[in-house]
């Protein structure tokens, strides 16, 4: 039932607290999966290590960020740890012209708007799988500075709350084990709720089959 997976054209939002591991974890679903794109986000923050703009991330400056809000060329955009970070709209376009399920790793705040937005979306909630190891992953990034931990933190526990507007919650303690149990949800979802997909000609079929029946039961 592939061929229904895509499409469907859905997004898959994986969000969760900073140092879950959400972009390991978006960039392995799409890795050598030509169903899945990587949904390149806007930021205002600059480049780290080898990102590359216009791959990893849109790198803006303040001003052209704050243009592409006033003309409402963000599906949703929200400030996290003081940089702004935005869904370009022309992101989804691109993923329904090229006919793949678009991946989304934005924070909780922009999964929400989404949520608010789009109908046929799949929400994920990446845990990590304790708070020591989540401590440890962002003290490992080498990048963070003790307040931006302690600011990290503090997000993640109210973060967390939001948990319950996802659709699934998952726990990120080994990278394939969580890449394949989103596969398998995606699959069972797009296999088992027929929203989005057209199913008319099944329909009909369908509905054929019991007018012949019932034509005979009714003679
Ligand atoms: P980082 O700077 O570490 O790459 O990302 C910081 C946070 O911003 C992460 O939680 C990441 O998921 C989130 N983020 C990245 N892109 C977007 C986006 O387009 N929208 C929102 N709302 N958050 C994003």
């Amino acid at each position: 039932m592939i061929a229904s997976f895509s499409e469907a054209k859905p997004l898959i939002v994986v969000a969760g607290p900073s140092g879950a591991g959400k972009t390991t974890v978006a960039s392995r679903l799409v890795d050598r999966d030509k169903r899945f794109s990587f949904s390149i986000s806007a930021t205002t923050r600059s480049p780290r290590g080898n990102e590359v703009d216009g791959v990893d991330y849109l790198f803006l400056s303040q001003d052209e960020f704050a243009t592409m809000v006033s003309n409402g060329d963000f599906v949703e955009w929200a400030e996290v740890h003081g940089e702004k970070y935005g869904t370009p709209r022309d992101q989804l376009d691109s993923a329904f012209r090229s006919e793949t399920s678009l991946v989304l790793d934005i924070d909780v705040q922009g999964a929400i708007q989404i949520k608010n937005q789009i109908e046929d979306v799949t929400l994920i909630f990446l845990m990590p799988p304790s708070v020591e190891v989540l401590v440890e992953r962002l003290r490992g990034r080498g990048t963070e500075k003790e307040e931006k931990l302690i600011e990290r933190l503090q997000n993640a526990r109210e973060e967390v709350v939001l948990a319950k507007e996802f659709d699934y919650m998952l726990v990120n303690e080994e990278l394939d084990r969580v890449v394949a149990q989103i596969k398998e949800i995606i699959t069972v979802e797009r296999e088992t709720n027929p929203k989005g997909i057209d199913l008319s000609s099944e329909i009909r079929q369908f509905q054929t089959g019991l007018d012949i029946v019932l034509e005979d039961l009714l003679e």
